[in-house]
């Protein structure tokens, strides 16, 4: 790696921190991104997974953050139609809960408070007649329909930082920041690299701190200064149970607490169901789901469910930790969910700029108002160019998934409809890069299970920064969903070098003999 100088030394690999990467990269400046786990390792590959304005937020007069967010869902859509795809959002109506006129008056701001081109309106549902209803208890008569959208959360922070590489970043997994500080007026930084434990020392003009729940512990213990805002950290966690209703909507459950609970068609063959809101002491690391959790989860859903789900229903659990600005709200699931920069520094001091809050939906949107501060420091940087740049593989149009997936069963017709649509939906346009010249099955490599080949694997290695089996199967895909604990085994020993000899062809056959 070089030692720099840096323009932008930027500590965090999560999707703010990987989004601000690929907007300066862009820009023609020269970027550091350091993580000290994998990309996209911490909370953001534990969201809920919505591009979405946030309906619950005009509740609390958020009209700012939700009209840049419902923009923002079209904008990401058009740049990533591999991996974020328009979803419908049902929210049944009952009596005692809020009044249908407040829902309606929620919806028509959600549909004209701006962005929305694509995206259908909402509409009114009879439950007895809408396939939807199917599902629910039989009590359950209207509910509303709206537009959201869905997200892979993980592959967009690793997209974000391959592209941002690909305009020149400099991508660093695997490193912490263990200190920052000044000398002549730059920043010099502390890097440990946890893969060869080595420790190395960078410059950098500006650093900026998009270290998400840990952004004011890294001010206090790399940086030594005071954080200049409290954060608040919030537990949210999901459970994963076997799929629970036939159709591809998701349901929107109203609780008796005033929360929100989201029941979300995931991976085919299971259903998402999330999420709490628990105040966190302590390591952000440490975070789990606990009984009281999974139990608040289950009869969330169950009140609505005409077949309860139960705890053998549960296939996997995840949790995240909400990085929240404290501005000083009682309960967990009102304070804000808008994003703060803070930029010190400037005409002495090197700057800092330290990101507190925002979502995964406002990740763009976030970075290109992290460089608009920081263009005073980098006169020469071009201007915002996110708004129309696809993100890797999504240079298509967004409604031009089902075509992708048939050109690229055409051109590779030994691939099964399974397979060929989770190429496209990981890889976009890039899955015909990644199959090359295979003619068959047999040269997409060694076989893992769930129709992960060693190509895929290799490209992820490659290309991804994947370097153990988690990385492949919870962060670059969900095939840990699917993967036995023997596949798992497999898949570590091979990314530890362990490759079987390929099998053997026609020509070795005949020299043997
Ligand atoms: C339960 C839950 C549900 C959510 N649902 C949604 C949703 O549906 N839609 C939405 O838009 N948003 C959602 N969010 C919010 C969204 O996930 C977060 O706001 C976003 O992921 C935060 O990203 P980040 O980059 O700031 O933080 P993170 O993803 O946590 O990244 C920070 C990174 O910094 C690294 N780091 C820390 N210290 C150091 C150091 N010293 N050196 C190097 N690296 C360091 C960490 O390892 C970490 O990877 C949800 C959040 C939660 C918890």
């Amino acid at each position: 790696m070089r030692a720099g100088p840096f323009d932008l030394a930027i500590v965090g690999g999560g999707v703010n921190g990987c989004a601000i990467a690929r907007d300066a990269a862009g820009r023609g400046l020269a970027v550091l991104l350091v993580e000290q786990g994998d990309l996209a390792s911490a909370t953001s590959s534990a969201s809920t997974k919505l591009i979405h304005g946030g309906l619950r937020y005009l509740e609390h007069g958020a009209f700012r953050l939700v009209r840049e967010a419902l923009i923002e869902r079209e904008v990401l859509l058009r740049s990533a139609p591999h991996f974020i795809w328009p979803l419908r959002f049902v929210l049944p109506h009952r009596p005692g809960l809020r009044p249908a006129w407040l829902v309606r008056l929620g919806l028509f701001l959600y549909d004209h408070l701006g962005g929305r081109e694509i995206l259908p309106p909402c509409r009114s549902l009879d439950l007895s007649r809408d396939p939807a209803g199917a599902a629910l208890r039989p009590d359950l008569r209207r509910a509303f329909e709206y537009s959201d959208c869905w997200v892979e959360d993980a592959r967009l922070t690793i997209l974000s930082a391959r592209d941002a590489a690909r305009r020149g970043a400099e991508v660093r997994p695997r490193t912490r920041c263990t200190a920052a500080r000044q000398v002549d007026g730059r920043w010099r930084l502390r890097l440990e690299d946890r893969t060869r434990g080595e420790i190395q020392e960078v410059e950098a003009r500006v650093l900026v701190n998009a270290t998400g729940p840990w952004a004011a512990r890294f001010l206090e213990e790399a940086v030594g200064t005071r954080p200049p805002a409290r954060l608040r950290l919030v537990r949210g966690s999901h459970i994963v149970t076997r799929r629970l209703f036939a159709h591809d909507r998701a349901y929107i459950f109203q609780n008796e607490d005033r929360r929100i609970c989201f029941a979300i068609p995931f991976e085919g063959d299971f259903t998402l169901i999330g999420t709490t809101d628990r105040d966190v002491e302590g390591d952000p690391a440490a975070a789990r789901i606990d009984e009281a959790e999974t139990d608040y989860l289950l009869g969330a859903v169950n009140r609505w469910l005409r077949r309860p789900a139960e705890r053998a229903d549960i296939v996997w659990t995840y949790t995240g930790v909400r990085p929240l600005y404290d501005d000083g709200a009682t309960a967990a699931q009102e304070a804000t969910r808008d994003y703060v920069l803070h930029l010190e520094g400037g005409s002495e001091r090197a700057p800092l700029l330290s990101v507190f809050g925002g979502k995964i939906t406002t990740c763009r949107r976030l970075a290109e108002a992290a460089l608009a501060r920081l263009a005073p420091f980098f006169p020469g940087a071009g201007p915002p160019w996110t708004a129309r740049a696809p993100l890797p593989g999504g240079d298509f149009p967004w409604d031009g998934f089902e075509r992708l997936v048939d050109e690229l069963r055409a051109r590779y017709p030994f691939l099964s409809g399974g397979l060929a649509r989770r190429l496209a939906r990981y890889h976009g346009t890039r899955a015909s890069e990644l199959l090359g010249d295979a003619r068959r099955l047999e040269d997409l490599g060694e076989a893992f299970g769930a129709e992960l080949y060693e190509r895929e694997v290799d490209w992820m290695v490659r290309e991804e920064w994947a370097t153990t089996a988690d990385d492949i199967l919870w962060r670059r895909s969900k095939l840990g969903l699917r993967l036995d604990g023997r596949a798992r085994a497999r898949l570590e020993a091979w990314l530890a070098g362990e490759r079987r000899a390929p099998p053997p062809t026609a020509v070795d056959v005949q020299a043997r003999a």
